[in-house]
């Protein structure tokens, strides 16, 4: 595949709704608070994590699969479900006295993607805000206070203007989020074909992402979030 390609793929395929959610996760820091591992009971793991998981615990692939998986009742293609316990089905890994997980560092995927790419609970919204998580709650009491700051509209205005800039930064997210997903191969491909390199420049990554998803939130979505943890 050549650049021409890639890009006419690029923007047919992938949903531009996708980039200021990466954007917002590539902000978003969880604080381990350990609300999103109860009471969810549905959290899909596949054979990386399960092999991240088990050398966090010094233990076999297929033990890990046995103690911490059940069978996934949707039968998505090679996906297991994190194992649920307790009255409220804690995940398995969660340690309910600490109100932590155990293997934060060495967590699956799906747990590190949460809450900005959790796809599949927003419906209509662009972003879920959840009440009850407090890096959620954090994150918006950053961009409230951002959102009126002069160098962040600049950043936005500048943003706007330049077309070429907004697709390389767009590139960046995609290319940041198959990292993510442990696509690292597809990724520098990515970055090979398309002249874009990664890992970009921190600051002005993440001064590019919090222009880019200002850009895209309502004001009504931020001043209406209230933490309820
Ligand atoms: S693996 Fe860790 S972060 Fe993920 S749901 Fe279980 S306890 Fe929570
Ligand atoms: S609820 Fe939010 S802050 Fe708490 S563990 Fe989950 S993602 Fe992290």
């Amino acid at each position: 595949m050549d650049k021409e390609s890639f890009l006419q793929w690029f923007s047919s395929e992938i949903p531009e709704t996708l980039f200021p959610q990466i954007a917002a996760q590539v902000l978003f820091r969880c604080e381990n608070c350990g609300e999103c591992c109860r009471e969810e009971g549905y959290a899909l793991v596949d054979e990386a994590d399960l092999q991240e998981m088990a050398s966090s615990q010094g233990i076999s692939p297929s033990e890990a699969k046995t103690r911490f998986t059940d069978p996934d009742p949707e039968k998505n293609p090679g996906c297991r479900i994190l194992k649920t316990i307790g009255p409220d089905r804690s995940c398995c890994l969660f340690d309910v006295l600490a109100k932590r997980c155990m293997i934060y560092s060495h967590r699956p995927r799906i747990c590190r993607t949460f809450p900005m790419l959790d796809l599949d609970t927003k419906g209509e919204e662009l972003i879920c805000f959840y009440s009850d998580c407090l890096g959620t709650a954090k994150f918006v009491k950053m961009l409230r206070e951002k959102r009126g700051d002069p160098e962040v509209q600049k950043d936005i205005e500048s943003l706007t203007r330049q077309e070429e800039r907004m697709q390389a930064l767009q590139i960046l997210l995609f290319v940041w989020l198959r990292r993510m997903m442990g696509k690292k191969e597809e990724a520098e491909f990515i970055c090979s074909i398309t002249g874009v390199s990664f890992p970009p420049e921190e600051n002005a990554f993440q001064r590019d992402c919090l222009a880019y998803f200002l850009m895209t939130i309502t004001t009504d979505a931020l001043d209406g979030y209230q933490y309820e943890g």
